[in-house]
């Protein structure tokens, strides 16, 4: 399977499909340093982690499991995604906490398929960086 579960954030984002771990800017370029996820790099970067120290500190491993969830931090996020990407990662989360990390990373596979080749496309910029598929 391309999608992973270390490479999805404790706030709900799929960092598989993300134009830095593609290693691309928005505008097309290729990036000097590629992500290698929220999991793996605390730096690149870690929305959430920046302004919540449960995150931070590992004190939770998706933000379902915070009594405060969801929080003020991560509907920001939500927003921003929903309105810009058409994604959400509350209901990332919540999809989830109620079937299990095996179910939400095949929904993704669906999901993020390129329609000519099968390689997984950017939620970002709804290309794909392997045979140049655009508006998926
Ligand atoms: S830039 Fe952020 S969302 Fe993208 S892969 Fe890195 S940590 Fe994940
Ligand atoms: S839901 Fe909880 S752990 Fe997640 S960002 Fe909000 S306060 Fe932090
Ligand atoms: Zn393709």
């Amino acid at each position: 399977m391309e999608m992973k579960e270390e490479l999805i954030a404790v706030c709900g984002m799929n960092c598989r499909i993300c134009v830095g771990y593609f290693g691309y800017t928005m505008s097309g370029k290729k990036r000097k340093h590629t992500c290698p996820g929220c999991r793996i790099s605390d730096k690149i970067c870690a929305f959430v982690k920046k302004r919540c120290k449960k995150t931070l500190k590992k004190e939770v491993n998706y933000c379902f499991e915070c009594k405060d969830f969801p929080c003020e931090i991560l509907e920001k996020l939500d927003k921003n995604y929903r309105k810009k990407y058409n994604m959400s990662t509350i209901e990332n989360l919540s999809f989830i906490k109620q079937y299990g990390i095996e179910k939400f990373l095949k929904s993704q596979e669906e999901k993020y398929r390129c329609n000519e080749c099968g390689a997984v496309v950017c939620v970002h910029t709804d290309g794909c960086y392997e045979c140049g598929n655009v508006g998926i």
